[in-house]
């Protein structure tokens, strides 16, 4: 067992606050920082946009807005699958009686969270941290406050908790979309539909965010053309629209503010809506390349979270995505980091972890995905399963089969225009079948 260290927790959202709850448990001394003056992360609702415009080409020094959530936002999870082991949307309910509620009941879990088990009495709110160095034994957390300056600290271990959805990843392969002259925003910055109206916007990507904001923009916009990366898709009008059109990838766009499909439509746009997700950003790590991102793969790093030459000092918790289980899994890599930390658990040596992440880079190749998806779970639950044998815990077969029907559901709907509503009301009846079952 190892003495109580001085750990510092970069950002406090999610992964943040249960880093930090976890680690507090275990006895260690805690220090959060965080950049904003709330915590929350990305479930801090930011009416304001970044002011650089110009997605294709992003002034590295624009004030930076963290959160990426539309005003209308709704989970893409059901309520059971928000929450924690002993902390979850399921049992709390903020005024929102949707099984998909809105943004602002997260923000609430979490406030109510990081107050109960005190968390937020260790976050040193508008400190944003702007450098990580390894020194003897531990690490130099230099960050910069308003009123101070800058100013730093030796810490023992830092967990790195900055999230992974601020910084935009455009479609910048589009022949022809460096010289389209007309306006181009990636949805980072889109909030309310309302500036779209009368427009044609094309909307590029196939994900939660995309199908949300072109169903948004239909209701005031007068045309709204959805691109997926597929080739193989028909053009069509999307169920319960008059103006809205799914079509394959773009061909190539031209500066008159023409855009062709490869299924061979043409149209005239007034905006390219890039709803083309994120990239890893550390930008205050400096340790010689030891870990960094690289066509969005953080590596080296053992089970997404420990890079093996500076582990168990140096982690990271919250990179993995595409699993049903979000904040189940990221409470999952917080114990293990506090459990590692304590010396409670041990980590397989340096040359086996790094054998194993080799190991990982060497599979994804053989299956042709490509290194962007590094940290893509795919929606299986092997890696959840083994954390969570790591650490003790389970995740209950209830949420696995909540998650996998709503999977399921959406897979099998091409345009699933309304799938919460509609989903909402599947479970219900599920329900309703097991009260049923239990009364008989
Ligand atoms: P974040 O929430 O991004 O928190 C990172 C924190 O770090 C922030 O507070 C930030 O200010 C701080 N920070 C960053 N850099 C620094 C620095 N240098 N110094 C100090 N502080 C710093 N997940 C779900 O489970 N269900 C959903 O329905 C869902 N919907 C989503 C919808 C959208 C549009 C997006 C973008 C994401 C959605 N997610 C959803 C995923 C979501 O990101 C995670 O649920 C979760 O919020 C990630 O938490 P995090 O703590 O890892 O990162």
């Amino acid at each position: 067992m190892t003495d109580s260290l001085n750990v510092a927790v970069i950002g406090a959202g999610t992964s943040g606050l249960l880093t930090a709850r976890e680690l507090i448990r275990e006895h260690h001394r805690v220090t959060v920082f965080e950049k904003s003056n709330k915590l929350g992360g990305t479930w801090l609702y930011e009416p304001r946009v970044e002011s650089d415009d110009d997605v294709l080409h992003l002034d590295p020094n624009r004030s930076v807005v963290h959160s990426s959530l539309y005003s209308s936002l709704r989970t893409n999870l059901p309520r059971p699958l928000m929450g924690f082991s002993d902390y979850s949307l399921d049992d709390k309910s903020y005024g929102d009686p949707r099984t998909f509620p809105g943004h602002e009941e997260v923000l609430k879990l979490l406030q109510d969270f990081a107050n109960e088990f005190r968390v937020t009495e260790v976050i040193r709110f508008n400190s944003e941290v702007v450098r990580v160095d390894s020194s003897d034994g531990g690490f130099v957390v230099e960050w910069k406050t308003m009123e101070v300056g800058s100013t730093e600290e030796v810490f023992d271990a830092v967990v790195v908790c900055n999230g992974h959805h601020t910084e935009p990843q455009v479609a910048d392969d589009v022949p022809g979309i460096e010289e389209w002259s007309r306006k181009q925003v990636h949805s980072h910055n889109y909030r309310i539909p309302e500036p779209y109206r009368d427009q044609v916007v094309v909307v590029i990507g196939n994900g939660p965010s995309a199908l949300d904001i072109s169903q948004e923009i239909a209701t005031v916009a007068k045309e709204v053309h959805l691109s997926s990366r597929s080739t193989n898709v028909k053009v069509t009008m999307l169920d319960g629209y008059k103006n809205m059109w799914q079509h394959s990838k773009i061909n190539r766009v031209y500066d008159d503010g023409r855009v062709v499909f490869q299924d061979g439509y043409s149209i005239e746009a007034n905006v390219i809506l890039h709803c083309t997700g994120y990239k890893f950003h550390f930008p205050f790590l400096k340790m010689n390349n030891i870990v960094r991102a690289d066509d969005n793969r953080v590596g080296p790093l053992y089970k997404h979270v420990f890079p093996p030459l500076l582990a168990p000092r140096l982690a990271f918790v919250g990179l993995t995505y595409n699993q049903g289980v979000l904040f189940r899994m990221f409470e999952l890599q917080s114990k293990w980091v506090a459990l590692v930390l304590s010396g409670k658990l041990l980590l397989p040596s340096e040359d086996e972890m790094l054998a194993d992440v080799y190991k990982h880079y060497q599979e994804m190749e053989e299956n042709g995905i490509p290194k962007w998806h590094t940290h893509s779970l795919a929606f299986k639950s092997e890696y959840v399963d083994w954390l969570a044998a790591q650490v003790g815990l389970e995740i209950e077969d209830r949420l696995k089969e909540i998650f996998g029907k709503l999977f399921a559901y959406y897979v099998s709907h091409p345009n699933p225009n309304g799938f919460r509503d509609l989903f909402q009301m599947l479970l219900m009846e599920k329900e309703l079948e097991l009260e049923k079952e239990s009364v008989r």
